[in-house]
């Protein structure tokens, strides 16, 4: 049995690939009930939202797909997921 060659992916390649146009639902941030605990940075896995200047974290939204991890795992309920409108 002969295996097909899989798919190569190059590194750094995720950088020019912008995932955000993939998204249905679009996270939003209610900061006045964020604690700053930082899960929304540690579990999104696109590591697209990092921390802000005034300690809040901003979500890059080029590369975020919209999973909702976030907004499930945010233990305040500081993070909304709504429909993306294009
Ligand atoms: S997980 Fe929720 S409470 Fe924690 S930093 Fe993120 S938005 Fe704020
Ligand atoms: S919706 Fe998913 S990809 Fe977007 S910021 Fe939240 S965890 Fe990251």
């Amino acid at each position: 049995m002969r295996l097909c060659i899989g798919g190569i992916v190059e590194p750094g390649t995720t950088l020019a690939n912008k995932t955000g146009g993939w998204r249905s639902f679009k996270p939003e941030y209610h900061y006045e009930r964020c604690t700053k605990c930082g899960l929304c940075e540690l579990l999104c896995p696109e590591s697209c939202v990092a921390r802000g200047d005034e300690g809040y974290y901003e979500i890059d939204y080029d590369y975020c797909k919209g999973c909702g991890i976030c907004a499930h795992e945010c233990p305040t309920g500081t993070i909304e997921m709504v429909l993306e409108v294009k």
